[in-house]
């Protein structure tokens, strides 16, 4: 289980800073987090302004 990024995303870039274990990254046509990375905090989810990051 990780978080995800959906396709709401509009590569605003708010989310980036967010993440303890450095999991976001911007990937081709939006930003998307590493699940083998991600522990799950839910900080990310926060600073989206479009609410584009969900628990999966
Ligand atoms: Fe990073 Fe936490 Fe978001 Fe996972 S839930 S991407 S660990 S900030
Ligand atoms: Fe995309 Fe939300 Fe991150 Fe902005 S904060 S880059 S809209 S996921």
């Amino acid at each position: 289980m990780a978080y995800i990024i959906n396709e709401s995303c509009i590569n605003c870039g708010a989310c980036g800073g967010s993440c303890p274990v450095d999991a976001i990254f911007q990937g081709d046509s939006q930003y998307e987090i590493n699940p083998d990375t991600c522990i799950d905090c839910g900080a990310c989810a926060d600073t989206c302004p479009v609410a584009a990051i969900v628990a999966s």
